[in-house]
């Protein structure tokens, strides 16, 4: 089993790898953003909160994502966990650290993908347009200004974990900003050593 981490700004390629490795490795891939899409349609009052707070492009609190990511933890997964979009903050990191803890569980790899800032947003816009020409849905943070906030959000916040894992020995980095196969087969040679 491997419990993996893949770090990076938004539109790193965090998402797109954890797909595949799902699809390659039965892995089960835990994106906070994707619950918390799905718990903003609720029509609970938490969800309206929530749908805010993303849409500005800031970070939704800290109980909130570590609730969700507890409750999937109970479920298992025998291929591993891939962590898509968390932590986000140091206080995560440690809750999920305590939350694996507990389950037995431990973190084989944190994989950050180096990426180049100004790369970032054409991403972003290419992700909009490709979503609305294949007539999915658009989210609604991928604008450029929106962008800028969620950018700013993960230097302020995110960031240091990538001193927090380096401490801890837990750190590799690859070249995001290579083909998305070829980030793949870097992936794929991380786990095959974790
Ligand atoms: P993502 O799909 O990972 O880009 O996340 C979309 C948005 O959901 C972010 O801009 C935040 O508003 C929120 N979000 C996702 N994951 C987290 C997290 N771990 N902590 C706080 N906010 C999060």
């Amino acid at each position: 089993m491997r419990n993996v981490i893949l770090l990076g700004p938004p539109g790193a390629g965090k998402g797109t790898q954890a797909k595949r490795l799902e699809e390659a490795r039965g892995m089960v891939q835990l994106s906070t953003g994707d619950m918390l899409r799905a718990a903003r349609t609720s029509g609970t009052e938490m969800g309206r909160k929530v749908a805010e707070v993303m849409e500005r492009g800031q970070l939704v609190t800290d109980e909130i994502v570590i609730g969700l990511i507890e409750e999937r933890l109970q479920a298992g997964a025998p291929g591993g966990f891939i962590f898509d979009g968390f932590p986000r903050t140091l206080k995560q990191a440690d809750a999920l650290g305590a939350l694996l803890a507990r389950q037995g569980m431990k973190l084989d790899a944190v994989i950050e993908l180096v990426v180049d800032d100004a790369a970032l947003v054409g991403r972003i816009v290419k992700r909009a347009e490709e979503a609305q020409a294949a007539g999915q849905p658009v989210r609604r943070d991928d604008t450029p200004e929106v962008f800028e906030v969620r950018l700013r959000e993960y230097y302020k916040s995110t960031a240091p974990l990538i001193g927090y894992y380096w401490a801890k020995g837990d750190l590799v980095q690859i070249d995001g900003m290579a083909e998305m196969t070829v980030v793949a087969r870097a992936i794929a040679s991380v786990l095959d050593r974790a």
